[in-house]
């Protein structure tokens, strides 16, 4: 990340710490006040809608595929209903590299974005969990006092339905993470058959849950400042072009309180009117003035508790805002700027080539090699002939009625070794077949031959290049 100039930060002390240790190491909860205001209702609106995609996707299928499945027990991966087996390693590869490449530009471009607005993470937590948490316990300073306070008939039932409540929601997000492992209709039958019959899938289930309950009631932020490797990244990703949640220093500082009827800029003042809200509803428990840091998640709460301050006290809003650290400095609205621009054409080749990719892969593959052992035999009629094996793996939705036939040289013959079974969905075939050749297609020791696999439609599958021996 580059050095952040802010010319009236005398204290820079805040950078040696974290904002969830105190002096003692110790580690110290945070109490984010309830805030509300409109980037937590589009934020609301957001999440849930995506709450709501992400329960639905593990019922939906295709072709009776499942729309996304990562079995990685049986690796079995399924993505867009296409099934992806570990022969598809390369596409993986690839996906694997447009996804990191996609994930540095994106956040050299719009900072933490995805953070707030889209990590299951910040979701659950800020969206479920919290919620539960202001509704059982009150806002935050209720939630101080409750902590305080001794054993008590109200504090007991409190912590008791709360932590009831949330160990319930970490069994469904338990459910939810698990269908996208094994599949909705594996999950159905640890939930309705005997739990003798599926002790493993049972105890997956219960140990997932915990781990969840572990997160969401007790590590919370800890998972985005200290272990998430993607919040880890931002020190290197981003830059001062980057779209991040600012504090306009040049507009807010120097910093005073404010007083009923003062001219502010006679009184030397800027327009942060020290109020502390932008603080108090951080649920990482920074201070956003002073300057970016790795602990915001970019959940636009300081805005909100911003905004609502500087219209409580007839100031402009927009003291916090998205925007770089350049055009805080330049005292310029947002745009994208040329590098930017640049990143996203990028972005969008990427995504294209993968496209392509993917909707070019052949639904039946596997390998057609020149059987060793079997020497060439010449046959009555003085023609050359070689024994191949085929292995094919179906990898679509449905079986697949396919021929071998000889694309080059052509006119050449092949003669089955028994006959070609149709390839079941998902399933495997194995067999042999012999090339003849006439002796003017013969072009030395080794001829090159291509073997094409076709469909129903004698539409070309798969082709293969192999070897023809004869001496
Ligand atoms: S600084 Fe603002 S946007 Fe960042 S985590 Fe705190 S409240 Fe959210
Ligand atoms: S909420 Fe706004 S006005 Fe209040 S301290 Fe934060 S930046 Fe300053």
């Amino acid at each position: 990340m580059d050095t952040i100039e802010l010319p009236y930060k005398k204290d820079e002390s805040f950078r040696d710490k974290l904002s969830t240790i105190d002096e003692r190491g110790k580690r110290k909860w945070i109490y984010p006040k309830n805030q509300s205001g409109k980037f937590h209702t589009l934020r609301q609106l957001f999440g849930y809608s995506l709450l709501i995609v992400l329960f639905v996707v593990p019922f939906l299928k295709v072709d009776g595929e499942p729309l996304f499945l990562l079995d990685v027990v049986h690796r079995k991966f399924i993505i867009f209903s296409r099934v992806f087996y570990p022969q598809d390693f390369f596409y993986f590869g690839l996906l694997m590299i447009t996804f990191i490449v996609f994930v540095a530009l994106f956040t050299v471009v719009f900072g933490r974005l995805f953070c707030g607005w889209a990590c299951p993470q910040t979701i659950f937590m800020e969206l479920v969990y919290r919620k539960i948490e202001y509704w059982i316990e009150g806002d935050w300073k209720e939630q101080m006092a409750l902590n305080k306070q001794k054993m008590n008939f109200e504090k007991l039932w409190k912590k008791t339905l709360k932590h009831s409540l949330f160990y319930l929601v970490a069994f469904v997000i338990s459910n939810l993470f698990l269908s996208y492992l094994i599949g909705i209709d594996d999950l159905k039958k640890i939930a309705t058959e005997p739990i003798s019959d599926h002790i493993a899938g049972f105890t997956t289930l219960i140990v997932f849950s915990l781990a969840f309950y572990g997160v969401f009631a007790f590590l919370r932020e800890q998972v985005c400042t200290n272990i998430c490797p993607y919040g880890r990244m931002q020190g290197v990703l981003l830059g001062k072009d980057s779209l991040v949640i600012a504090y306009d220093y040049v507009r807010g500082e120097p910093r005073g309180k404010f007083k009923k009827n003062e001219d502010r800029k006679l009184a030397g003042k800027g327009d942060c009117i020290d109020c502390r809200q932008c603080v108090n509803v951080c649920p990482t428990g920074i201070d956003i003035r002073n300057g970016t840091q790795l602990e915001c998640i970019n959940c636009a709460l300081c805005i909100d508790a911003c905004n609502f301050m500087m219209e409580s006290v007839g100031l402009p809003k927009g003291l916090i805002r998205y925007a770089s650290e350049y055009q805080i400095k330049e005292n310029l609205s947002y745009k994208l700027t040329a590098r930017a621009k640049g990143y996203i054409v990028v972005l969008l080749i990427l995504l294209g080539i993968i496209g392509l990719l993917l909707m070019k892969r052949p639904p039946v593959d596997g390998t057609i090699l020149r059987s060793y052992g079997y020497l060439v035999e010449k046959t009555q009629e003085g023609k050359y002939k070689n024994l191949y094996t085929y292995k094919l793996l179906n990898k679509s939705n449905h079986p697949q009625k396919i021929t071998i036939e000889i694309i080059q040289p052509k006119d050449a013959k092949i003669e089955m070794v028994g006959h070609l079974p149709v390839i079941e969905k998902e399933g495997f075939i194995q067999g042999s077949f012999f090339v003849i050749l006439d002796k003017q297609q013969i072009k030395g020791l080794k001829t090159a031959i291509e073997i094409g696999v076709f469909d129903e439609k004698h539409q070309l599958i798969k082709k293969f290049k192999t070897n023809f021996l004869a001496f």
